[in-house]
This record gives structure tokens, C-alpha cells and sequence, in this order.
């Protein structure tokens, strides 16, 4: 037991050594008992440390502002480590770029899409909660009305909170339909606390192409965690196929998405309406 004492105490003689010169402002000064006090807080920086055997060794401790100082490194170190940890999770969104920036803030808001913002924000903002549901949201509607880029801003949203997303079409799948053979893509879509499919529907109608969007879907909907689904088609479309092998694609989708209809003008038209304004009132006024 005595070397394991002697030993500690050769430890703490070596830091004790080396925080004397970390632990030192400029100005600190001794008191009346000769410890070391700090020249901005006053405090101690230092106390003598009593051994069973009876030694006394004067070591280092922190003043109000040394705890501090080191309260605020890590802090720092920890953000450093945030910011690093959801760039690598957005490199391996497979999100669009031009996406990529998209948040809720960002997002202009008008009276066509303000409803669906609110869900969608609310969505992001519950996310932990809904995870564990399995509940995931439909966006379905007009073409153009920004259910992709709203989607993206949930995706942008989870993953700032460190959540892990994958961004992706079906169409992108089945063009790249090797990826399902890739052990590492289908590990990666499944471990993902978010999938986000987008344009459902664009997808050829080829038996292969249903099979594997189904598989996409039922092999998401096992895991027990969520998707968004974006998709141009109306509700009736989906609830009354007109191709029957579709049914039951839509139907796993029903039961775990929560449905969030798109029904304003298209931005493309909202775009060329502001143009026609814009040379209207060049040319004519
Ligand atoms: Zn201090």
C-alpha cells in the first residue's frame, strides 16, 4: 500500500509542477498564507492537501474564473464536434445539393404553403417524439408547390440535431438499381432515422420497378422509423389506383404517413405570373 500512496503522490507532484505554469495569470499574487491567489476573482487557486501520513502537499485548484475558462473550452470543443458531425451527416444524405442549405427560416411563406410550412415545422421540431411513433408524413399535391424542399428543410432540421437522413428519389434508386445490392446502401437507408423518398409515382411502371419500390417501402416500414414521401399524385389517386399492384405500395404508406395536401399554384407558375406582371407593366403602362 505504501508504494501505491507513493506513487499517487509522485502523480500529483508532476501535475501539481505543470499546472503551476498553466494555472498562473500574471498579477496573481500570494496572500498572508502564502497560497496563490488569483488577481481577478481573489480566490484560492491553490490548498494544502493532507496525506494519511501526515504530509502536506500545497496543490493547484481552480478559481471562479479557471472554472470557467475551462467550462468554455469545452464547450467550444463540443460545438467544433457538432458542427464536424453534421457536415459528415449531410455528405452522406445523398441530398441534393442545391437543398442543401434549406431551413425553415430561409423558406419564403405566403399564403399558399403557410398551412403546410406550419405542419412541416412542427413536424421537424417533434421529430424525437414522432421517431418513436414510426410517424411520417405524405406531401402530395401540385407539381412545384415545394414539397421537396419543404421535405429538405425537416431533413436540414434532423440533421442539425444529429440525426442521421437519407434524401433520396425512388427514381434515383431504381436507376442505380445495383444499390440494393449493396449491402452498405440498404444498411444505410435502414439505420437512417430518416428517409426521405421524393416524387413517388415518377417511377416507370415496369413490374421490376414496382417490386422494388415496394420492397423501398415495406423494408422502411419494418424498421419502425419513419419516412417522408413526397409524390405529385392526388389523394384519390393513391386511395383508388388505377393500377391495382400499386395498392398495396400506397397502402403501407397510409398507415405510417401522415397526409399533408400541396394545393397552391406552382412556383413555376407563381414565377412566370410575376414575369407576365413585371413585362406587362413594362411594356403596356
Ligand atoms: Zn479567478
Amino acid at each position: 500500500m505504501e508504494s501505491l500512496g507513493d506513487a499517487f503522490k509522485e502523480v500529483l507532484r508532476a501535475n501539481t509542477k505543470e499546472q503551476r505554469t498553466t494555472n498562473f495569470e500574471k498579477g496573481d499574487y500570494k496572500d498572508d498564507e502564502g497560497f496563490l491567489r488569483c488577481c481577478i476573482c481573489h480566490e484560492r487557486k491553490e490548498f494544502d492537501l493532507e496525506f494519511p501520513d501526515g504530509e502536506v502537499m500545497r496543490v493547484p485548484v481552480l478559481c471562479k474564473c479557471g472554472v470557467r475558462k475551462r467550462d468554455e473550452e469545452a464547450e467550444r470543443k463540443n460545438l467544433a464536434e457538432k458542427v464536424e458531425r453534421i457536415k459528415m451527416l449531410k455528405a452522406n444524405s445523398l441530398m441534393d445539393r442545391k437543398f442543401m442549405e434549406s431551413t425553415f427560416d430561409s423558406l419564403v411563406v405566403n399564403q399558399d404553403n403557410v398551412k403546410q410550412v406550419k405542419i412541416c415545422r412542427r413536424y421537424a421540431e417533434k421529430f424525437e417524439e414522432l421517431r418513436k411513433k414510426n410517424q411520417g408524413l405524405l406531401l402530395f399535391g401540385t407539381v412545384g408547390s415545394g414539397k421537396t424542399h419543404l421535405a429538405c428543410c425537416i431533413g436540414n432540421y434532423v440533421m442539425d440535431n444529429l440525426r442521421a437522413v437519407i434524401a433520396t428519389s425512388l427514381v434515383k434508386i431504381l436507376q442505380n438499381a445495383d444499390l440494393l445490392k449493396d449491402d452498405g446502401f440498404v444498411r444505410q437507408m435502414s439505420m437512417a432515422d430518416l428517409l426521405i423518398l421524393d416524387d413517388l409515382g415518377a417511377e416507370r411502371g415496369t413490374d421490376f420497378a414496382l417490386e422494388t419500390v415496394y420492397n423501398v417501402i415495406d423494408s422502411r416500414y419494418r424498421t419502425g422509423k419513419p419516412m417522408i414521401v413526397t409524390t405529385n399524385m392526388t389523394l384519390a389517386e393513391m386511395q383508388n389506383p388505377a393500377d391495382i399492384r400499386y395498392k398495396r405500395i400506397y397502402d403501407r404508406i397510409f398507415e405510417v404517413c401522415y397526409p399533408v395536401e400541396f394545393t397552391g399554384k406552382s412556383w413555376r407558375m407563381r414565377e412566370a405570373a410575376t414575369r407576365f406582371d413585371a413585362m406587362k407593366k413594362l411594356l403596356e403602362e
